[in-house]
């Protein structure tokens, strides 16, 4: 039987999930959890997520305050500004969409958000507490694979994930992920040899690579689940995933469409993160 992974209808399950909590809470004690986003300069994309985490924030009833900067804001600036927030307690998360102006080192500024905070779960106190297995937030791409895993399902103890992409945000999270899933990871990158043997033995083929269509019909093996975590604009303005769908769902048990796959749900997942970390600052029971 084939599945097409519906991440937008798992996402929307999500948001009205969270939305039905944060009414009771309100209802109690009408305090509000609050996300506080840092966009700096004029990147159009930037624009589009920023203007994505917002409708979504006010979908679910997150308070959001969008701070936008200009592209010649000095690195001390936005720093100072993140202090701030760091010390308001009406704040529950904080973000800085990346990726920022080059003259900004994105690593110091990541390393200023409280981690308490990082709701993007990119702090390196983070990513430790994510890598010994007892994390405080999941970065929302990796949290929301997990998620559309789980509700398809789709447990990965005993398999074979075959990861295409090493990056911080995607590939090595989920790697971690995974393989604290009980799943045994192979972590490929642009170096790997034989990539195309390696993801053929894949149960699980996670594709993170950023490049339209890398993943066809021969690297896959018949019944594999595959996630395309990509996201590539073409030429006519269409968006394609790393995966070539058309080619690929006809070996694969189920798969991630591009749009409405892994996208929706990684809204869904900062949404998720937020609730937890008002309820954690709040003592769990706002
Ligand atoms: P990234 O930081 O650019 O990393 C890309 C990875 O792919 C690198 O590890 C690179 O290897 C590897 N790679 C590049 N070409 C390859 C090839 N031909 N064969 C094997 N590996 C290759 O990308 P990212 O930030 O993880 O994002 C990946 C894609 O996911 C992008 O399209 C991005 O837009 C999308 N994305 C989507 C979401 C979502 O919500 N759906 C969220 C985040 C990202 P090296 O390390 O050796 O260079």
């Amino acid at each position: 039987m084939f599945t097409l992974i519906d991440g937008q209808a798992v996402a929307a399950n999500i948001k009205t999930t969270i939305a039905e909590k944060l009414a009771t809470y309100k209802l109690k004690n009408g305090s509000v959890p609050t996300l506080a986003v840092f966009i700096v300069g004029d990147n159009p994309a930037s624009k589009v997520y920023v203007a994505g985490k917002e409708r979504a924030t006010e979908l679910v009833g997150i308070r959001s305050i969008v701070e936008r900067l200009p592209q010649d804001t000095t690195e001390a600036q936005l720093i100072a500004k993140i202090a701030e927030h760091n010390a308001d307690d009406s704040i529950h998360g904080i973000l800085v969409q990346l990726p920022l102006p080059t003259h900004i080192d994105a690593m110091r500024v990541t390393i200023a958000i409280a981690p308490e905070k990082d709701v993007d779960g990119f702090h390196p106190v983070n990513v430790g507490l994510l890598s010994i297995g007892t994390p405080q937030f999941i970065p929302c791409t990796p949290y929301g694979i997990m998620k559309l895993l789980e509700t398809y399902n789709i447990n990965p103890a005993g398999k074979l994930a075959v990861i295409v992409g090493r990056s911080n945000i995607v590939g090595k999270p989920i790697a971690n992920l995974l393989l604290q899933a009980d799943a045994t990871v192979a972590l490929c990158h642009s170096k790997t040899s034989d990539l195309k043997e390696l993801c053929k033995q894949a149960d699980i083929l996670i594709a993170a690579v950023g490049k339209p269509n890398v993943i066809t019909r021969e690297y896959v093996k018949s019944g594999a689940v595959v996630i395309d975590v990509g996201i590539n604009r073409l030429a006519d303005g269409k968006l394609c995933g790393d995966v070539d769908f058309e080619s690929v769902n006809k070996v694969a048990s189920a798969i991630t469409p591009v749009p409405k796959g892994v996208g929706p749900m990684t809204i869904a997942m900062l949404m998720q993160n937020t609730l937890e970390a008002y309820e954690r600052f709040a003592g769990n029971n706002p």
